[in-house]
């Protein structure tokens, strides 16, 4: 199947390699990649009415109402009517996938399936060194001297925000919101699952399926 145009979603939990998969679909298939995420922080940049309505429930650590969210994106895609593009933090509920589906309605929605123990592992090797923001990684990047900072010598620490409790609770709160999304496109019939713990594994999964759907512009090879 050869579509001018592919409109498509992706979606995994925080931790899945969404944005470096997203990166490369984007370079590889020529698509636009629009992020709800950005798209209100510069409304709020701008300090547009909904940039100050939506800043007010962000720093509250809440979503934003559907009404909202739904008449910003559905206006940005209208500026993408000509583009195949690849959504990304929208839709998170499932009355924002309804309003998508009824104004531009998705050809695919790709989900990263990455287990969370191997998202939590991940996460937990994260350490930093506090006064120069240094981060290092048990596994990726380790500081000589496991838990002292490789310049200065000082103990490192672990943020609150990557120990596995936290982790595993934002994993969660993630996965009871989403699900019903997932549910929901699994019924009809444009949900695929990418199973992998790397995003050098998940990658070339979805490189190739999607090459069945649209014609690639690139092979970029990675890892
Ligand atoms: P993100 O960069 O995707 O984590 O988005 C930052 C914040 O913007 C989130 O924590 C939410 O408060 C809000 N947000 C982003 N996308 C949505 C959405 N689809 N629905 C509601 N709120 C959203």
């Amino acid at each position: 199947m050869l579509k001018r145009v592919l409109r498509t979603i992706i979606m995994g939990p925080p931790g899945s390699g969404k944005g470096t998969i997203s990166e490369r679909i984007v370079k590889d298939f020529d698509m636009k990649h629009l992020s709800s995420g950005d798209v209100l922080r510069s409304q709020m940049l701008k300090a547009t009415s909904v940039g100050i309505e939506a800043k007010s429930f962000i720093d509250k650590g809440l979503l934003v109402p559907d009404d909202v969210m739904v008449k910003l994106m559905v206006t940005e895609l209208e500026d993408l009517k000509e583009d195949s593009w690849l959504l990304d933090g929208f839709p998170r509920t499932v009355p924002q996938a309804e309003a998508l589906q009824n104004n531009a309605p998705s050809d695919l929605v790709l989900n990263l399936a990455v287990p969370f123990e191997v998202i939590i592992e991940r996460i937990q090797g994260r350490w930093l060194h506090a006064a120069s923001g240094r981060i290092y990684h048990t596994e990726f990047n380790p500081p000589k001297k496991p838990g002292f900072d490789d310049e200065t010598g000082d103990p490192l620490i672990q943020r609150d925000d990557d120990k596995p409790a936290t982790v595993r609770a934002r994993l969660e709160t993630y996965q009871k919101l989403t699900q019903p999304v997932l549910d929901f496109y699994r019924s009809q019939g444009v949900l695929e699952e990418f199973v992998g713990s790397y995003s050098n594994e998940i990658w070339p999964k979805v490189h190739k399926y999607l090459a069945t759907k649209k014609e690639p512009m690139h092979f970029t090879q990675y890892g």
